[in-house]
């Protein structure tokens, strides 16, 4: 029976390196994945997944407005797939993660969502609340803290290098940096 995952991590823990090789493992066994990022701007047009270590492949982008459910069951209606890929799924919508259920539910399509649990506040995003609350399979992709232990926090920065503790959850186009960290020294950064 198909079922939807949801694998999360803070940032840089390869997680479109994770999902590229998962869409390649189904290529491989001669199955076809379709692959859905998040679209952080305006432009319309084809997307890419593009991983650190330099892997990249063509995706569909997924708007605020975009129904999954409808664009899944029309394309597959040119191709069969065998299996949906989400990147940056912490940007799903309540009511895309609820599309993406149908397509594992209806479609019987495999659904797996890649993403970030929670935002520079410590604060889940409106992707991952649905998806910890709905997926069928919770998987932790694991980085670590510059002391070792595991980073569950990500940090925002300025350019200069110090942690913001607060603003928009998503910045786009500044030179804000991200850092994973463990809670502890997330704590310390932001001076709680
Ligand atoms: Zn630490």
């Amino acid at each position: 029976m198909a079922q939807m995952y949801f694998y999360y991590s803070a940032m840089n823990a390869g997680k479109s390196t994770t999902l590229l090789q998962s869409s390649f493992n189904y290529q491989e066994r001669g199955m076809t994945p379709l692959i859905f990022t998040a679209a952080l701007d305006d432009r319309y047009g084809e997307g890419k997944v593009t991983s650190r270590i330099g892997l990249q492949a063509d995706a569909h982008l997924f708007h605020k407005e975009t129904d999954l459910f409808k664009k899944m069951s029309e394309l597959n209606e040119e191709t069969q797939h065998h299996c949906v890929l989400v990147d940056e799924c912490q940007f799903l919508s309540k009511e895309q993660v609820y599309q993406l259920t149908e397509i594992v539910d209806k479609l019987h399509i495999p659904v797996l969502c890649y993403g970030l649990r929670t935002d520079f506040l410590g604060e889940l995003f409106e992707g991952s609340l649905h998806l910890l609350a709905w997926a069928d399979k919770l998987v932790e992709l694991k980085t670590i803290c510059h002391c070792g232990r595991k980073a569950n926090m990500v940090i925002r920065t300025d350019e200069h290098g110090n942690p913001i503790a607060e603003g928009d959850q998503v910045a786009i186009g500044g030179n804000d940096k991200y850092v994973s960290v463990c809670r502890v020294h997330y704590k310390e950064a932001l001076g709680r």
